[in-house]
C-alpha cells in the first residue's frame, strides 16, 4: 500500500496574515479548501495539541463564541445568568455551539 507523506509548506495566515509553517487546508475528501499557499496560523486556527482550551481553540473561534456570550446571557433570566457566569470557558463554548444547533441562536 503506497502511503501519501504530506510535507509542510510556508503558508499565510488568511486570518492574521503572519506566515507559518503548516499543511495545506484540505476538507475530509482530501481536497484543497484554500488558495495554494493560504490557510489558518495555530494562534488563529488552533492548535490540538496546545495546553489550554483557548489555544487548542485559535483566535477565530474563541471570537466566534466570545461574541455569541452576552448575546445568550442577556436573554436568561436572574437564576440561569448566574448558573452560565458559574460554566467554565469550555462548557459555555458548548452550549453556544448547541444552542446554534438548535437553531436557538444564528450563525
Ligand atoms: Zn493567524
Amino acid at each position: 500500500m503506497i502511503t501519501e507523506v504530506e510535507e509542510k509548506h510556508y503558508l499565510t495566515c488568511g486570518c492574521c496574515g503572519k506566515y507559518y509553517l503548516g499543511f495545506i487546508p484540505k476538507d475530509k475528501d482530501g481536497v484543497q479548501t484554500y488558495d495554494n499557499g493560504v490557510g489558518m496560523c495555530p494562534d488563529c486556527g488552533g492548535d490540538p495539541k496546545a495546553k489550554t482550551v483557548k489555544k487548542r481553540m485559535g483566535w477565530a473561534a474563541c471570537t466566534f463564541y466570545e461574541a455569541r456570550f452576552d448575546l445568550l446571557r442577556n436573554a436568561l433570566g436572574k437564576e440561569a445568568k448566574a448558573k452560565f457566569d458559574g460554566l467554565s470557558y469550555q462548557k459555555k463554548c458548548f452550549v453556544i455551539q448547541r444552542m446554534l444547533e438548535k437553531g436557538f441562536i444564528k450563525w
